[in-house]
């Protein structure tokens, strides 16, 4: 049963487990956006593979696609070789990128993992300029590989592996609790006047460095989007500086944030793009897609066993296929905006809810300490523990969801595109349950 397995999970597998710990659930069965589990319960799933199962759990056409590979008995394993089905998903992804990268853009297959996607893409822009540091923001999550580990905020994951990567780390533009890049064009203009002046400042400045690395909008930093103009100015900073702009967009692809990619909104167009969870349909793929002029890697200079997945291949060309005919980035664009609406009304009757954002379905709801003092920004403390209530009273409503943000106390929201207004009502209902009952 659904206890000694969980029971022998506690004793065998690694104290670094996490979401095992926050969600014992043991799933069997799922479809769509429900998940059942041993004892025969079913939730909603919120969670969604941390953002990968852009068409839910077992989607018809994902299994088809897959059973199509199996039936037809071609090779699972092949390395990096030609096949028909890598060709078809390259194809499928190329249709979907911005016009450079669409007719002159190169991809570099990784390893399974989105942390493979980053450490290449690091690794590339590094090769290609010669110079050897890196931009990332406060907050980011990249990965738990060397370089991506390195480029990641959270101080106390970087600390038990000392990378040589050199990062020089900027504020990112986190609205509700330091006002950075944010206000509008006049926050943007500063945020980027100051990144211009460390970057050209002769004396005691940043060394000009490999690329800037950036999240579109922060996942599991709390559901931060970066706003348009500062994407754009950016843009302007690092192309006017010869430094390669790389877009990791590995949870916010594959049309979760409203557009296909996440960098559409803005127009900005990055160097390199890094691509992962959603883009392999379920099952593990990763990779990088740049510019031809970033292509200077000499034959296995970026090796890998693992590069040539078929039957992720063949689910995420499906995924991408999909969410293109059925236009569901403009689905989660409308679902996302109709509960970020309904969370705003939420919060109008909960002192808790600090901050409520979002893009298209990845949406974050932020609680804060009612009884303590605001800051210099007047945003109040996070409430971590308050956070981790409200998921334990929503699992026992029925529903999985995430926590995120620097203090876990950011209320994740990642739903399949294909969640339906009822699903997403029932989302709500749930969610304004929890919250009442962990206030209680
Ligand atoms: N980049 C971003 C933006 C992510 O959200 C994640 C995973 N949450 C990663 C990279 C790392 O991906 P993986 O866990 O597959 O290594």
């Amino acid at each position: 049963g659904a206890e000694a397995i969980l029971r022998r999970q506690a004793q065998r597998e690694s104290s670094a487990r996490t979401y095992a710990r926050s969600l014992p659930v043991v799933p069997v069965r799922a479809r769509g956006m429900t998940v059942e589990g041993a004892d025969g319960r079913r939730y909603l799933d919120c969670l969604s593979g941390a953002g990968t199962l852009a068409l839910g759990h077992n989607h018809p056409v994902v299994l088809e696609a897959i059973r199509r590979v199996l039936d037809s008995g071609a090779p699972l394993h092949v390395l990096d070789l030609a096949t028909p089905v890598k060709d078809d998903f390259t194809t499928a992804l190329f249709e979907t990128l911005p016009a450079p990268l669409a007719e002159h853009g190169r991809v570099q297959f990784c390893g399974p993992a989105g942390t493979d996607a980053v450490e290449a893409a690091i690794k590339l822009t590094r090769t290609a300029t010669g110079r050897a540091g890196l931009l990332a923001f406060s907050g980011a999550y990249h990965g738990m590989t060397s370089a991506a580990l390195a480029a990641t905020g959270d101080t106390d994951a970087r600390a038990a592996m000392a990378a040589d990567t050199r990062v020089t780390r900027l504020p990112f533009p986190y609205d509700y609790r330091c006002p950075f890049g944010t206000g509008g064009d006049r926050g943007a203009e500063l945020s980027a006047r100051l990144t211009a002046n460390l970057l050209d400042d002769p004396k005691g400045g940043v060394q000009r460095p490999a690329a800037m690395l950036l999240e579109p909008v922060q996942g599991e930093g709390g559901v931060i989007p970066a706003p348009d103009e500062w994407l754009r100015r950016m843009r302007e900073i690092t192309r006017a500086r010869g430094i390669p702009l790389i877009a990791d967009e590995v949870q916010t692809g594959v049309g979760r944030t409203g557009t296909f990619w996440a960098v559409e909104r803005s127009g900005v167009v990055p160097d390199v793009m890094v691509l992962s969870k959603a883009v392999g349909g379920s099952l593990p793929l990763a990779v990088i897609v740049y510019r031809e002029e970033l292509d200077t890697w000499h034959p296995g200079a970026h090796a890998g066993t693992f590069r040539g997945n078929q039957l992720a291949m063949a689910a995420g060309a499906a995924t991408i296929r999909f969410v293109r005919q059925n236009a569901l980035h403009e689905r989660a664009e409308a679902v996302g905006a109709h509960m970020l609406s309904r969370l705003r009304g939420l919060a109008a009757h909960h002192a808790c809810i600090g901050d409520v954002r979002g893009r298209g379905l990845m949406i974050g709801v932020e609680l804060v300490d009612t009884a303590a003092q605001p800051d210099d920004y007047g945003a109040l403390p996070a409430a971590s523990a308050l956070a981790a209530r409200v998921q334990q009273e929503a699992l026992r409503r029925g529903l999985i969801v995430e926590l995120g943000g620097r203090h876990s106390a950011v209320i994740r929201l990642l739903p399949p595109l294909t969640i339906t207004d009822e699903q997403a009502e029932a989302v709500l209902d749930r969610l304004a349950d929890a919250l009442q009952a962990a206030q209680g």
